[in-house]
């Protein structure tokens, strides 16, 4: 059975990562592996910006100054008209709704398909025979633009269309990550983060013995390393505890990663490409607890919470049903929900709509809206069965004000709302209080 070995940006960053890629990639030549790879680091922000009308406003700052310096103020304002009319012109252009979005993915693309193209080239030269395949006629997704979700059934079996032969020749094959197609061969992206994704939708549909998620970290980790230093490495995790951490904050893996490695059973491993002896991280179908009872504490920022009361929610039905229609008609994504009597509270991580869904739920009830808040999600298959926990969660850090306190229904997390300016005071908190020995 082979198996998927899958590298991230940093682990093609320059030519010595892409050798050590190569070097890795040797050590399992015996597994039959399948090699899916992301844009070189800082390529995927580069070609966005491209795109994107804010990254050009140097280029109208350079004229403006000329303008300001050399001209009568009369001409200055005029040729500083005319620029804000070439400003408007190009925006106008990006902002053709329908058109910029698959125009971004075919820009980003690129990335991907140039990254994969070199490693396979690079793999061929230090003697591993190695043929690049286009990820684009394996991932089959539907139109959604910029994050896409893909066509199982097409997926699966154009993957094995594609793969099987290359493999059976004893070719590795090499394809770009985060980059699909429409069934009209169309080029689309499964969202930032996404080659994880298309290393587990290649995993299910081969049927592989291991997924291999290579980063430049040592497996998952007891918290965010950037806010944590001293976080230490997770020798296992459940695909329920590894899912939690994913959606709640931990980038090393992307949250939609997990599920496919879930139905088909498959172990995904994270390992590090700069310490690749190490074992990292297993994360499988077990659920032990360990002996701490949490595993890790995961958070993000950037959140927003919704508050919606009304007296009319006390003993009617109906009410709960109105209020999600409305995130699902602006396609808004809900993560936690807390409810009481008379009030709901949710978060949100995509504010965009909120204008228009705090319009609509104000016919419901009371809404009041939080800005620069920030989840924390403690994780532990332990929490199951050990009371106090929470406890000892809140009074860590009991001087910060906690709202929308939820214990998943899985109960392998506690996870809450605090304001975004203390979330890493409080994650190194927990992160002392449950995992350096006193
Ligand atoms: P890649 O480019 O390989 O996909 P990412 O940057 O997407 O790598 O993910 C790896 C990064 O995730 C790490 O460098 C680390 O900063 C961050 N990270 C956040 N939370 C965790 C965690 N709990 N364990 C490990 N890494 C984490
Ligand atoms: N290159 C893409 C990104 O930066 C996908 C990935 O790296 O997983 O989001
Ligand atoms: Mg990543």
């Amino acid at each position: 059975m082979p198996v998927v070995m899958k590298f991230g940006g940093t682990s093609v960053a320059d030519a010595a990562a892409f050798e050590n890629v190569a070097r890795i990639v040797a050590n399992e030549r015996d597994a039959a592996p399948i090699v899916i790879v992301s844009a070189m680091s800082g390529v995927t922000d580069s070609l966005l910006a491209a795109t994107n009308i804010a990254s050009l406003e140097n280029v109208f700052e350079r004229h403006r100054a000329v303008a300001y310096e050399l001209l009568d103020p009369s001409q200055a304002t005029a040729f500083i008209n005319q620029l804000r009319a070439v400003a408007d012109k190009i925006d106008a252009l990006l902002q053709s709704p329908a058109e910029y979005k698959s125009l971004q993915d075919a820009i980003v693309s690129f990335g991907e398909t140039l990254s994969s193209t070199l490693l396979a080239e690079v793999l061929n030269k230090k003697g591993i025979a190695a043929r690049h395949v286009d990820a684009r006629r394996c991932i089959i997704t539907d139109e959604e633009f910029t994050s896409a979700a893909p066509l199982m059934a097409e997926t699966f079996a154009q993957s094995q269309s594609e793969l099987i032969p290359v493999l059976e020749s004893g070719v590795v094959p090499v394809l770009g990550g985060f980059i699909g197609s429409t069934k009209q061969g169309v080029t689309t992206t499964l969202g930032r983060g996404g080659s994880d994704y298309t290393a587990a939708l290649i995993g299910a549909a081969l049927g592989v013995r291991e997924i291999q998620i290579w980063t430049d970290v040592t497996g998952v980790l007891t918290a965010d390393p950037r806010v944590v230093p001293e976080a230490q490495t997770i020798e296992r995790l459940s695909y329920g505890e590894a899912a939690e951490l994913a959606y709640f904050g931990a980038k090393v893996l992307h949250p939609k990663t997990i599920q496919p490695a879930i139905e088909n059973s498959i172990p995904v491993r994270i390992c590090n490409s700069r310490a690749p002896q190490e074992p990292g991280t297993l994360v499988g179908p077990e659920t032990e607890t360990s002996p701490r009872t949490i595993k890790a504490i995961a958070h993000k920022t950037g959140v927003t919470t919704v508050q919606i009361s009304s007296a009319r929610m006390l003993g009617a039905y109906g009410f709960l049903r109105k209020l999600f229609e409305v995130f699902d008609e602006h396609r808004t994504v809900v993560d936690v929900v807390t409810t009481s009597e008379v009030s709901v509270s949710l978060s949100l991580d995509d504010a965009s709509a909120l204008p228009a869904i705090v319009a609509e739920l104000e016919q419901l009830g009371t809404v009041s809206v939080e800005n620069g808040r920030a989840i924390i999600c403690v994780v532990g298959e332990g929490l199951r069965r050990t009371p106090g926990i929470a406890a000892r969660v809140f009074s860590t850090i009991s001087d910060i004000n906690v709202t929308l306190i939820s214990q998943g229904a899985s109960s392998i997390n506690v996870t809450f709302a605090i304001e975004e300016e203390r979330v890493k005071e409080a994650v190194t908190r927990l992160h002392d209080e449950f995992f350096c020995e006193k």
